[in-house]
């Protein structure tokens, strides 16, 4: 995929996402009378599904030990087939972050996301304003969806 033209000013660049969700929702409404309902994978198709990649995530390529899901790579809710080779193994919190959003959607995400990383780093001013206000959520996210003992030790709750 080409790289799409750069928005010109912040407003249009938010303009654009905007838009870009819109059509992600136009997209999931026009399909949702006609998209079969999910049906479970069995044994034997997950197992293809996770040697497709050797044990990864195909989103970013870390180990799968324990628990996994079976991405649409094409998403259900925008009219993704239910069948082995629409799918790939992924972690659930990689997952749950891809979402359904559309290829250009996603990659501006990843810029963004990879920008913001080297701002937090850096300790810029954008970088430390990021930072606290991702971390606060991060801790609202943690207490809302995490069990007891896993809050208490600070882990990744219920995205691990
Ligand atoms: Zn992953």
């Amino acid at each position: 995929m080409d790289s799409p033209p750069i928005p010109s000013s912040p407003d249009v660049f938010a303009d654009l996402l905007r838009s870009l969700k819109l059509q992600r929702y136009e997209r999931k409404a026009a399909v949702k009378s006609n998209r079969p309902d999910r049906q479970a994978l069995s044994a034997e198709e997950r197992d293809e599904i996770l040697a497709k990649t050797a044990g990864r995530c195909h989103i970013c390529g870390g180990a799968i030990e324990g628990k996994w899901e079976a991405d649409h790579v094409f998403a259900h809710a925008g009219g993704g087939i239910h069948r082995a080779d629409n799918y790939l193994p992924a972690h659930r919190l990689c997952n749950n972050y891809r979402w359904d959003y559309s290829a250009q959607e996603f990659q501006h995400i990843l810029k963004l996301g990879v920008w913001l990383r080297t701002q937090i780093e850096k300790k810029t001013v954008v970088g430390r304003a990021a930072a606290e206000c991702f971390l606060a959520r991060e801790v609202r996210r943690v207490k809302r969806c995490a069990p007891e003992e896993t809050r208490m030790e600070g882990g990744e709750g219920c995205d691990t």
